[in-house]
This record gives C-alpha cells, sequence and structure tokens, in this order.
C-alpha cells in the first residue's frame, strides 16, 4: 500500500514516519525545499522525542520517501493525506489558503481513484471546498477521475507525537464513501491492537469533533487558571484544590494544572477559528470568547507580579528566563506564554537572559538581539535579580538552589508552573512567587 503525504511539520512527519512503520510505502512531500533537502539527507528539522530512531529505521527500508513534487508523489498513492498547516488568518478565521492549493493540486495531477483526506485541523465544511476543488480542476482538465474525500483529524500532542500517534486513544474519520472508509480502516488498523475504537462519522461532525476536543481542553485550562486567581485572593491553595478535584472521576486530573496560560500552534488558533465559526453562522460561543480571554490575561500575571515585587522600579533589572517552548519536550514556541512575557518585560526595560533545553535556535530565530541567551539553565542566573519559570521541563524541576543563590545578585523566582514547593522556598528564605498560591517574602527584597 503507497500513500502520499503532503506537508512534513509536526503532523505530516510524525503521521508519514509512523505509517511507514506499519509497512506502508509513504512518500512525504513539502514546498520547503530546504525542509526535503534536509529530510533527504537523514535529519529531522524539528525535535521530537523517539522520532529520530524510527525516521532512519523506515528510511534505511525504503518505507519512507521525502520528495517537493506532489505529482510524483500520487503516482500509485491509495489515500493522499493533507496535513499542511491552518493557521489564523487575519479575522482569527483558519486560513485554507494551504489547504486548498494541496487540493488544487492534487486534482490537476490526480490519474487514478484515491482518497482525499484531510488532516490539517479545518473548520466545518472544509471538505466540501477540497472536492470543489479538485472537482473544478478534473473539469479544466476534462477528465473524469473518481475520489472520495475523507476527514481525519489528528490529536497527536508535540511532545509525546510518536507515542500518541502509535498508541491513539481513538481514531475519527469522517467520510460518506464506503470505499474511503475501507482504505481508512486498512490504513489505521495496525493501531488499534491496543483496543481503542476507530470512529466513523459524518464529515461534519468529525470537523467539529477536533474544534470541540481542543476547546474543551482550552477551557479547563482557562478554568483553573481563573479559579487560581481566585485561590490567591482569598488564601486557598490551587494546588490543593486541584488535588480535591482531580480525584473526583467525573473530573479527572487532566488539563486542571494552573499556569502562565496556553500556548502552541493549536489551542489559541482553534479556539479563535471555533469561536469565528459560530460568529459566521450567527451563534455567540460565550465560554469560548471568556477562554479567550482570560488566557490572554494569564499571560501577563507573571511580569505583573515581578513589576509589583520591585514596586515599577525594574528598568534595567536583569532577569533570568527558564523556558521558551510553549510546553517541554517541544522546541515549538508558536503563540508561547514566555514570548507574550518577555515583550511584556522588554517593554518594561527588563533585560532577560533565557535558557530552554531544545528551544534555543528556534529562540534566537524569533528573539534575535531582543535578549540574551545562555547556556545553561545557571548561566542565566549570573547576577540576575530574579528567576522566571515559564516552561516546566524536567531538568528545572529540581535545581540547586545553593548554587543559584550565589550566582543571582537577587533571591526571587516567579514560578509559572507551580513546580517548586513553597515551604522549601521560604525555608531557604527566597522570595517566591507562583501561581494561585500564597506568595512568599521575605526582607531581602532588593538584595
Ligand atoms: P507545520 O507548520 O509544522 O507544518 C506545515 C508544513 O506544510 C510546512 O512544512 C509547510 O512548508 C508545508 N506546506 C505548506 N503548504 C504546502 C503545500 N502546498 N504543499 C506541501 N507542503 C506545504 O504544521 P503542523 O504543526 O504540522 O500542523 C499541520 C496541521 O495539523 C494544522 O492544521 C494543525 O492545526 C494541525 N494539528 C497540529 C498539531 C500539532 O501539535 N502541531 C496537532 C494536531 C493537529
Amino acid at each position: 500500500m503507497k500513500i502520499s503525504v503532503v506537508g512534513t511539520g509536526y503532523v505530516g512527519l510524525v503521521s508519514g514516519t509512523c505509517f511507514a512503520e506499519t509497512g506502508v510505502s509513504v512518500e512525504c512531500v513539502d514546498t520547503n525545499e530546504q525542509k526535503i533537502r534536509l529530510l533527504n539527507d537523514g535529519r529531522i528539522p524539528i525535535y521530537e522525542p523517539g522520532l529520530e530512531d524510527i525516521f532512519k529505521r523506515n528510511m534505511k527500508k525504503g518505507r519512507l520517501a521525502f520528495t517537493t513534487s506532489l505529482k510524483d508523489s500520487l503516482v500509485d498513492a491509495e489515500a493522499v493525506f493533507i496535513a499542511v498547516g491552518t493557521p489564523p488568518g487575519e479575522d482569527g478565521s483558519a486560513d485554507l489558503q494551504y489547504v486548498l492549493n494541496v487540493a488544487r493540486d492534487v486534482g490537476r495531477y490526480i490519474s487514478h481513484y484515491m482518497v482525499v483526506v484531510t488532516k490539517s485541523t479545518v473548520p466545518v465544511g472544509t471538505s466540501v471546498k477540497v472536492k470543489a476543488v479538485i472537482r473544478e480542476e478534473l473539469q479544466n482538465r476534462g477528465e473524469e477521475i473518481p475520489f472520495d474525500v475523507a476527514s481525519n483529524p489528528e490529536f497527536l500532542k508535540e511532545g509525546s507525537a510518536v507515542n500518541d500517534f502509535l498508541k491513539p486513544d481513538r481514531i475519527i474519520v469522517g467520510t460518506e464513501s464506503e470505499e474511503a472508509r475501507k482504505v481508512m480502516w486498512r490504513l489505521y488498523k495496525p493501531f488499534l491492537l491496543n483496543g481503542h475504537p476507530i470512529v466513523f462519522m459524518d464529515i461534519i461532525s468529525s470537523e467539529m469533533t477536533k474544534y470541540t476536543a481542543n476547546a474543551m481542553l482550552a477551557t479547563r485550562i482557562s478554568f483553573m487558571n481563573d479559579i487560581a486567581n481566585l485561590c490567591e485572593i482569598v488564601g486557598a491553595d490551587v494546588n490543593m484544590v486541584r488535588k480535591g478535584i482531580g480525584t473526583d472521576s467525573r473530573i479527572g486530573n487532566k488539563f486542571i494544572y494552573p499556569g502562565t496560560g496556553y500556548g502552541g500552534s493549536c489551542f489559541p488558533k482553534d479556539v479563535q477559528a471555533l469561536i469565528r465559526t459560530a460568529d459566521a453562522h450567527g451563534y455567540s460561543l460565550d465560554i469560548l470568547k471568556a477562554v479567550e480571554n482570560l488566557n490572554y490575561r494569564q499571560k501577563t500575571v507573571l511580569a505583573a507580579k515581578l513589576k509589583k515585587h520591585f514596586n515599577n522600579r525594574v528598568k534595567g533589572k536583569k532577569v533570568a528566563l527558564w523556558g521558551l517552548a510553549f510546553k517541554p519536550k517541544t522546541d515549538d514556541m508558536r503563540e508561547a506564554p514566555s514570548l507574550a512575557i518577555i515583550g511584556q518585560l522588554l517593554d518594561a526595560g527588563v533585560r532577560i537572559t533565557a535558557y530552554d533545553p531544545v528551544a534555543m535556535d528556534e529562540g534566537k530565530r524569533i528573539l534575535g538581539d531582543k535578549i540574551k541567551f545562555a547556556n545553561d539553565e545557571y548561566e542565566a542566573c549570573i547576577d540576575a535579580d530574579a528567576l522566571i519559570v515559564v516552561t516546566e521541563w524536567s531538568e528545572f524541576r529540581t535545581p540547586n538552589f545553593k548554587v543559584l543563590e550565589k550566582l543571582m545578585a537577587g533571591k526571587t523566582i516567579f514560578d509559572g508552573r507551580n513546580i517548586y514547593d513553597p515551604g522549601e522556598m521560604a525555608e531557604m528564605k527566597f522570595n517566591y512567587y507562583s501561581i494561585g498560591r500564597k506568595d512568599i517574602t521575605n526582607e531581602n527584597k532588593d538584595k
């Protein structure tokens, strides 16, 4: 069986590689020539744990190939997966130009029956547009080649993408065609041995499922951030509240960790896009509007605490910042809270030295010389008036506080992920600010 996967980003590259792992012959296509050159050289342009091994193994076996030619990749393909980006357009709705460009090219080059699968996250109605564009191109060619469309949203998480793809909780497939259903079943059967289901449904419900999942998760995060802020006001400890509710089987313990606001390439844009879809249909998704507003606000909490601690005299202060990626185990900085926090601090005249275990190249690419970059977490703290922890990489969880105390000019930590214990911080006489818990302040405000 041969398939073509278009777009070699986090989703396309992981999907293509994992399909190859089951014995399918996969050709991945991207318009970015540099990326394809790198991949053909056996190098991976993104950081994703576990990807390199399986990528190299399948390249070696000849089951995984990379090209810039969609036309060539469609030869013998039984399905083509569209996994290109769907960034927010100017009004926040999903920008479909990349998806529809691929559909147009499929229409130009398709030469036999195949299933055209939309894996990108796309608003309801996109599959209809994909179908129409392919039909239009076929009409231009004066040919009648049969094809079917299917919606197959992806639920992998950056940082555990390979594992998520190989052992999915469920596979969602929207299609109206029995033939497409068979092709999708054959492709996904090897991933369902863990007993999790493939759920077939109509295309619109499938497209809605993806947005609903992300919107629900974003809602949980914003809800807990809101509760965390109230906990601080009333003197409760949000960590205790979280444990208290997380043990309720109706609620569960996932996605109820307060922090600096959600980021990444999916939640912000998907929440926005769903709001726009509803608006376009004359319906106001009020909960999601609140979720989005709360998230903007949450990204300002740490910088506000820092300014308050220094009585607004922050100009020229030196701050160490740990964690640039939007979450651990990825180098992705799209919509990362770190960027919002850095922006607010730079505006206030703060000097920043950052460190991230894997997102340094990405950080340098995005931020250039606006901030300094350190070689490790301790170097970032040299002469720093304060440390801000933005991403909860495991290596930040148990630092040597004695070394930090010696290196830093101040003795203040702003912990955006609640990874340190307030009791221990008090014992060590740090000023310690976290999210939704009591601030610990000592007499050493401006050491
Ligand atoms: P990405 O930006 O990392 O990669 C997109 C790739 O598509 C790029 O390499 C780009 O060069 C390529 N591309 C654009 N136009 C092309 C064309 N016409 N032909 C060939 N290649 C083209 O994107 P991503 O993070 O992999 O996301 C892809 C889609 O999957 C999005 O809709 C996203 O919302 C969705 N998604 C992402 C995640 C995630 O964690 N990143 C998870 C689930 C779903």
